[in-house]
C-alpha cells in the first residue's frame, strides 16, 4: 500500500508546487515514470562532457504551432562562467532553461553541450549534467536527508552531510530533533522558503553537476536571507558553467555576461557596466528596478 501511495502522495506534492517557472519536472516524470515529450533516438549515446560549454545555435521555438516563442537565438556560455538572461515578462527566459534541460526539441537550430547537440544524447546523461535550482523546491514527504541525498543514487551519508555544510544548512540541521533522520513536507516539519533553498542547494551540491542552472532562485525570500543565499550560490556556482534567469537585476549584475531577451530574440548582451553604458533596455530596466526601490 505504501508503495502506491507515496508517488500519489508526491504527485500531489508536485502539483501544488508546479509553477510556470521552471520547477523539478525531471524528478517528477522519473518518480511517476511518464514519458515526457521529447524521446531518446534508438541508439543514442550518453553525453560526454570534459569542457562544460553550452551553446545554442539558431535555436527556434514555440510551444504551439503558430506561435513561435524563441527566434533564432544564438548564445554561448563558456566552461565556467556566469551568464544570466533577464528580459521583460513572456520574453523567453524559462523555455532557454526548459529546452536546455530537454523537456522540449526545438523546431530548428541546435543545442549543444560540449559540441554534443543534446537531441541526440541520453535524456538521462543529459540531465546528470545539469543541476537545477528552481524557483519553488519540491520536497518529499520523508526525511531531510532523503531530499538532500536524491540528487544522487546512492549518495552516502558523508556526501549528504558535506553538501548540507556547503549549502549553510547544517546547522539547522544538527538542531532538528532526530537531525538529517527528521521528516519534513506536508506531514513533517514545514521548511521556509529560505530553508527550502538551501535544501535545492544542499540536493544540487550532492549532484555535483558541471553546469548549472538558477531560476531566480531568490524570489520568495526577504532580503537578507536573499543576500545569505546568493552568497552561498555565488560560491557553488563558481568553477561550475552557471546559466542564471532572473527577473531582478541586482541579483545577477555581476554575471560575467548578461543576455537581454525581449520577445525571443537577443536584444543585447554584454556586462553590466558595458549594458549600462549602451542605455537600452537594460539601462531603462535597471532605472526602473532601481526607482521601485528593494533594488
Ligand atoms: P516571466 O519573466 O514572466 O517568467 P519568461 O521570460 O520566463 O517570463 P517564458 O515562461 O519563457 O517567459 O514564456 C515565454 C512565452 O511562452 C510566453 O508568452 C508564455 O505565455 C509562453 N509559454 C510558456 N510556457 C508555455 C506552455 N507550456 N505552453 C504554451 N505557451 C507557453
Amino acid at each position: 500500500l505504501i508503495q502506491l501511495f507515496r508517488p500519489l502522495d508526491m504527485l500531489g506534492m508536485v502539483y501544488r508546487t508546479v509553477r510556470q517557472g521552471l520547477i523539478d519536472m525531471a524528478e517528477m516524470f522519473r518518480l511517476i515514470d511518464t514519458q515526457s515529450e521529447v524521446q531518446d533516438l534508438p541508439g543514442a549515446p550518453a553525453l560526454v562532457v570534459r569542457h562544460p560549454v553550452v551553446t545554442f545555435d539558431d535555436v527556434h521555438f514555440g510551444y504551439e504551432e503558430d506561435r513561435e516563442i524563441l527566434h533564432g537565438l544564438s548564445f554561448e556560455v563558456p566552461a565556467g562562467s556566469h551568464v544570466a538572461i533577464v528580459g521583460p515578462s513572456g520574453a523567453g527566459k524559462s523555455t532557454i532553461g526548459r529546452l536546455l534541460f530537454r523537456f522540449y526539441d526545438p523546431q530548428a537550430g541546435r543545442i549543444l553541450i560540449d559540441g554534443q547537440d543534446i537531441a541526440q544524447v541520453t535524456q538521462a546523461s543529459l540531465r546528470a549534467q545539469i543541476g537545477i535550482v528552481p524557483q519553488d523546491s519540491v520536497l518529499f514527504n520523508d526525511t531531510i536527508g532523503y531530499n538532500i541525498a536524491y540528487g544522487r543514487d546512492g549518495a552516502s551519508r558523508e556526501q549528504v552531510i558535506n553538501a548540507s555544510r556547503d549549502a549553510a544548512i547544517l546547522p539547522f540541521i544538527e538542531k532538528l530533533p532526530d537531525g538529517l533522520d527528521t521528516e519534513v513536507g506536508e506531514r513533517g516539519l514545514k521548511l521556509s522558503g529560505g530553508e527550502k533553498q538551501r535544501v535545492a542547494i544542499a540536493r544540487t551540491l550532492v549532484k555535483d553537476p558541471p553546469i548549472l542552472l538558477l531560476d531566480e532562485a531568490t524570489s520568495a525570500l526577504d532580503s537578507r536571507t536573499e543576500q545569505a543565499i546568493l552568497a552561498t550560490l555565488r560560491r557553488v556556482s563558481q568553477h561550475r558553467t552557471t546559466l542564471a534567469i532572473a527577473h531582478r537585476l541586482s541579483t545577477i549584475a555581476d554575471a560575467d555576461r548578461i543576455l537581454v531577451l525581449d520577445q525571443g530574440r537577443l536584444a543585447e548582451s554584454g556586462t553590466h557596466a558595458e549594458l549600462l553604458g549602451a542605455r537600452g533596455l537594460y539601462a531603462e530596466m535597471w532605472a526602473r528596478q532601481q526607482a521601485e526601490g528593494g533594488d
